[in-house]
């Protein structure tokens, strides 16, 4: 799995959850957000990125 603001690798724990979250862009499309994007971006400049 990949962020698609970074586009780095984005880990995944023992259970299958990925270290990120995922948002939907304004077409509906759910994005991966890592936790690095999450913390540098507010979640407004996330969705004019994805
Ligand atoms: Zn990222």
């Amino acid at each position: 799995m990949k962020c698609d603001v970074c586009g780095k690798k984005v880990e995944i724990t023992f259970l299958s959850k990925v270290v990120g979250a995922y948002m939907k862009n304004d077409k509906r499309k759910k994005k991966l957000v890592c936790s690095e994007c999450q913390k540098t971006y507010s979640k407004k400049d996330l969705l004019k990125k994805l």
